[in-house]
């Protein structure tokens, strides 16, 4: 494995690659140990393609939070079985459930980073916890925090995350997608750019930032996958970032 300094010089050597001269480097490196995670946005549908050209059997996580739009879900599969894709679902820990439905409606909108980390940060850490590397769509040009990502991050227990499109803007993923015919999400025409789950998405306008539609009002614009809040393996460490407090939150 690599020391924090050696991964961040090759991050700097990678600011000038193409994202598939990054990915065919990680999976060359870690394949099997290597996952994708991906939402079926559509702006998820590059990555995906490109990962999976380069390693069709590649473990691909989604996390399956039970919140999402039925048509994700749709899209999910009928992707899944057309590119026949290799999908790992993610579910919360059983141990949530009792006060997850008890609180299936209101807990999106009192405590999202609550909900968040039930169903997506933990499943997702939990995934990752036993392979080498991780390869994330996020881009600079997304929000104020992926700017200041790097193309490969080394975690304190040692997981790499690669994230491959750091430098391309959204331009140059639609263009990516036009030139390979990809499908969109079937939300996406009519306005839904940002894609999560569905109590937390709403469409945005033509001039705004597609990631405006996501927990609007709710002073939130990361789930806590890219977020320090990912780095934090013991749920003491992050607690009081929530509002809500159940009882089993030890
Ligand atoms: S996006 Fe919304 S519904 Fe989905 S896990 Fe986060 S807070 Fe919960």
């Amino acid at each position: 494995m690599f020391t924090k300094e050696e991964a961040s010089a090759l991050s700097a050597q990678f600011e000038t690659k193409t994202p598939q001269e990054i990915i065919q480097w990680a999976v060359d490196e870690f394949a099997p140990e290597i996952a994708v995670s991906t939402s079926f946005q559509t702006h998820s549908m590059a990555l995906l393609h490109m990962v999976t050209r380069i390693q069709p059997d590649i473990k691909i996580f989604f996390l399956d939070t039970g919140y999402h739009f039925w048509d994700t879900l749709i899209f999910r599969e009928q992707i899944q079985h057309e590119w026949n894709l290799n999908v790992v679902d993610l579910y919360r820990d059983s141990r949530w459930d009792i006060f997850a439905r008890q609180n299936t409606r209101t807990l999106p909108l009192q405590d999202p980073n609550l909900c968040c980390y039930i169903h997506k940060v933990q499943p997702m850490q939990k995934a990752l916890s036993g392979l080498k590397a991780w390869i994330s769509g996020i881009r600079r040009d997304q929000t104020p925090e992926r700017a200041h990502a790097q193309i490969l991050e080394l975690q304190d227990d040692g997981l790499l995350k690669v994230n491959p499109l750091l430098n391309w803007t959204k331009s140059d993923v639609q263009t990516y997608i036009a030139d390979h015919n990809l499908p969109a999400h079937p939300l996406y025409e009519r306005g839904y750019r940002s894609i999560g789950c569905a109590p937390c998405t709403v469409p945005v306008g033509a001039g705004d930032n597609d990631r405006a539609g996501r927990w609007v009002g709710r002073h939130k614009i990361e789930c806590g996958l890219h977020t320090d809040m990912f780095k934090h393996k013991e749920l003491a460490e992050v607690k009081d970032q929530f509002v809500m407090k159940p009882e089993d939150m030890k």
